[in-house]
């Protein structure tokens, strides 16, 4: 009998070297397996008859192998396999394949699944389709255990795993493998989902769900299962999404629960605001900050998520929320992801607070170290009220006297794991009393939509900023190739004489950096002598010192730099109403995200600003709906959801370093509704006991959520 938690090699068909391979795809235990769902299924129930074939459909036929064999043509090795039912003949190509060579007998039943296509013969063919072989040939004929291994092969619909090479696990591999694990496993305990949740959605139990995703009903709805709709499939996802977003919400509760601060709103935190406040705020802004102040004033620890579009104002409402911390006696820290974007900010807290007289430092890595060290004193002895840095602020050791509220800027950078990091840091510090736990602020540009924020930032409470300040008028975006630089160059000139200021950004991507930041300097420089000698021309890249980089910045701010050229070291923060024009060179190099970000630099004062998108070379389909998007909208939201449809929610939010959970059956694009579901129904849950939730569900619910999951998602940390 296998148990969920047994080891993988204690699967009939799994030797240790195999289960050394699985490990290395995530497949530990038989849980594991059994959620290693098929990616397509293949209707052998009812394969399509060749004669019946239509051009341009998907199909899975099943037919007998008559020849095969490879060629060449003057461009390249085609191997090519005639299969028939009958006297239908249908072809199959494949180019490269020397692989095949040898592969098909005749007479040898095959499963054919791709795309038909006719040539121009008439005849139906099939190019590179993904085949199986489903018989071993004569000399395994008689063999009983073959024989009911293929049933599970032709007859039915059947499932399509995703091989690994590596030990040559196929399809039909894993369909016996998980087969085997499901018919010995062992029977169920009672279902971790309360009853009340599985009635509100109709949920199938586990062992039924894992049967029927794997092996499915001959009546079960084909276009269901390739939508991973299917009762089966929903049981799957839901519970993956509901454990974790019950644990976010225990935490979330865990937080609440802490002891905070509770800073009061007095008149003298009144005036301050008035005081420094530059403008009106927006309506969106007064909201946000009067949730942020709300916060404020409980004494428990604030957890909210300030979302805003660029230039949609967080900077004001989080230098609000200082405000208050300050002039209630606590320090803030203000983190910000890069240094320039550290520098702008207190740039900018300078120049507005300024008024209020609060001392302020700057503690970034390129520092000195003998001025690291007395900023860290300012800090450990409680003289310096606002701190602004980067990462620096969790990497070395900087012990704040009181610290009362940590904002943290531009979220998506710094990942959830270190924005965890960052608010044990200051609550569990070496400090000998212990200190209430400080309020947290998290700001980010990323208009993630909604149902991603909520699993992301599942933890937090959420302000959003959904409207620009006034007097913006709105960017003009236009694609032009780089062919035609001159005359954007001669409407850069038309501009900067005109008072205004440009940026000028070249892509510089990790893999490259070396060869492309050259070019960016080699354009600086042209641009400088040749292009626009009559203006000043400023240069800006991740790799100056940092003096270098803050000159460059203070220069650009000042006006005394009229054209920036840059990497996209500005992408994030950077604020200069006066420039107006941003020309992007390689614009299709870059990801939408990173194009709607660097565009948000412009657009910000009263005049009309424009964004040329300027493109060299060939641009691939998914670089043309990016340029598109662009051109199209300035809308942040409509943005993210075309970004995250193209490159899904792994590379969008760079995954790997930002510790996002990956899902192992759920796809948060597909599967949004159920993830609303799942936060609606882990947050009732959690508030219970009563009448629809029972004590001892809830502790079964958690119990299981802490066993089976926790690991899988550090986001999780529950105690
Ligand atoms: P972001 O949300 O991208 O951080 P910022 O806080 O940098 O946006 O604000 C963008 C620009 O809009 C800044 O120049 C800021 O001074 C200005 N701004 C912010 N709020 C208002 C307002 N209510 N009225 C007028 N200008 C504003
Ligand atoms: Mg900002």
């Amino acid at each position: 009998m296998l148990e969920f938690s047994t080891p993988v090699k204690y699967v009939k068909g799994i030797g240790p070297k195999v289960a050394e391979v699985l490990a290395a795809k995530g497949i530990v235990t038989v849980d594991d397996l059994l959620h290693y769902l098929p990616f397509r299924y293949e209707d052998r129930l009812n394969p399509r008859g060749i004669a019946e074939l239509r051009p341009g459909e998907m199909a899975t036929v099943i037919a007998e192998v008559r020849n095969s064999g490879s060629f060449r043509t003057s461009r390249m090795p085609i191997f090519q396999l005639t299969a028939g039912q009958g006297r239908a003949r249908l072809r199959c190509i494949w180019f490269h394949a020397h692989y095949l060579q040898g592969k098909f007998k005749p007479g040898q039943l095959v499963a054919l699944y791709g795309k038909v296509e006719q040539d121009r013969d008439g005849v139906m063919q099939i190019v590179q389709p993904q085949f199986e072989l489903l018989d071993d040939g004569p000399e395994a004929e008689g063999d009983a255990a073959a024989k009911a291994a293929t049933s599970l092969e032709i007859g039915r619909i059947v499932p399509i795993y995703e091989s690994i090479g590596q030990a040559n696990l196929t399809p039909r591999w894993f369909r016996r493998t998980i087969r085997s694990a499901l018919e010995n496993l062992a029977p169920d305990g009672p279902d971790p989902i309360p009853k009340a949740v599985r009635e509100h959605l109709s949920l199938i139990s586990p062992r039924e769900a894992l049967w029927q995703v794997h092996w499915p009903d001959p009546g079960e709805s084909f276009a269901d299962l390739q939508a991973s709709r299917t009762p089966a499939h929903i049981r799957l996802i839901f519970e993956e999404l509901f454990f974790v977003e019950l644990g976010l919400e225990l935490k979330r509760r865990q937080l609440k629960a802490q002891t905070g601060i509770a800073f009061e709103l007095t008149p003298a935190v009144k005036a301050a605001l008035i005081k420094i406040l530059p403008f009106h705020p927006t309506a969106a802004q007064l909201r946000a900050f009067k949730e942020i102040a709300n916060d404020m004033k409980s004494a428990a620890p604030m957890r909210r998520l300030l979302q805003g579009d660029v230039g949609s104002g967080k900077t004001i409402v989080a230098f609000e929320a200082a405000i208050v911390a300050i002039e209630n006696g606590y320090q803030v820290a203000l983190m910000a992801p890069t240094e320039i974007l550290a520098q702008q900010h207190y740039f900018s807290a300078r120049k507005i607070l300024e008024k209020a007289g609060y001392r302020m430092v700057l503690l970034t890595g390129s520092l000195e170290n003998d001025r690291k060290r007395e900023v860290r004193r300012h800090i450990a002895q409680g003289n310096a009220q606002l701190v602004i840095g980067t990462h620096a602020l969790i990497e070395e050791k900087v012990e704040f006297a009181k610290p009362g509220l940590v904002i943290v800027d531009e979220q998506h950078r710094f990942g959830v794991m270190q924005r965890l990091k960052l608010m044990k840091k200051s609550g569990d510090g070496a400090q000998p009393e212990k200190q209430p736990e400080p309020d947290v602020l998290v700001m980010t540009a990323t208009p993630i939509p909604r149902t991603l924020a909520l699993t992301l930032y599942g933890d937090l409470d959420l302000s959003v900023l959904d409207e620009l300040p006034p007097g913006r008028t709105p960017i003009v975006t236009r694609r032009i190739t780089d062919e035609r630089s001159d005359e954007v160059w001669q409407f850069v000139r038309k501009q900067v004489a005109g008072g205004h200021q440009a940026y000028v950004v070249y892509p510089v991507i990790e893999e490259n950096e070396e060869l492309e930041l050259k070019a960016a300097i080699k354009m600086h420089r042209e641009l400088r002598q040749s292009v626009f000698p009559e203006f000043r021309v400023g240069l800006l890249h991740g790799r100056l010192a940092a003096e270098e980089k803050e000159a460059a910045m203070r220069g650009f701010q000042a006006g005394e730099i009229q054209i920036l050229v840059s990497t996209t070291v500005i992408e994030v923060g950077v604020d200069v109403p006066n420039a107006t024009v941003m020309v992007i060179e390689h614009a299709e190099r870059f990801g939408l995200a990173q194009l709607h970000q660097l565009r948000g630099r412009i657009g910000r004062g009263a005049a009309k600003s424009f964004c040329v998108l300027m493109t060299g070379g060939k641009v691939s389909e998914d670089g043309e709906r990016r340029l598109d998007a662009m051109v199209r909208t300035t809308d942040g939201f409509q943005i993210a959801e075309l970004d995250l449809e193209l490159r899904g929610p792994g590379e969008f939010f760079g995954t790997k370093q930002a510790g996002i959970p990956s899902f192992v059956v759920a796809n948060l694009i597909r599967d949004r509704q159920l993830l609303e579901a799942a936060k609606r129904e882990a947050a009732a849950v959690i508030a219970g006991p009563n009448a629809e939730y029972s004590q001892a569900e809830i502790d079964l619910a958690l119990r299981y959520m802490r066993a089976r999951w926790q690991n899988a998602y550090g986001l999780v940390e529950v105690g």
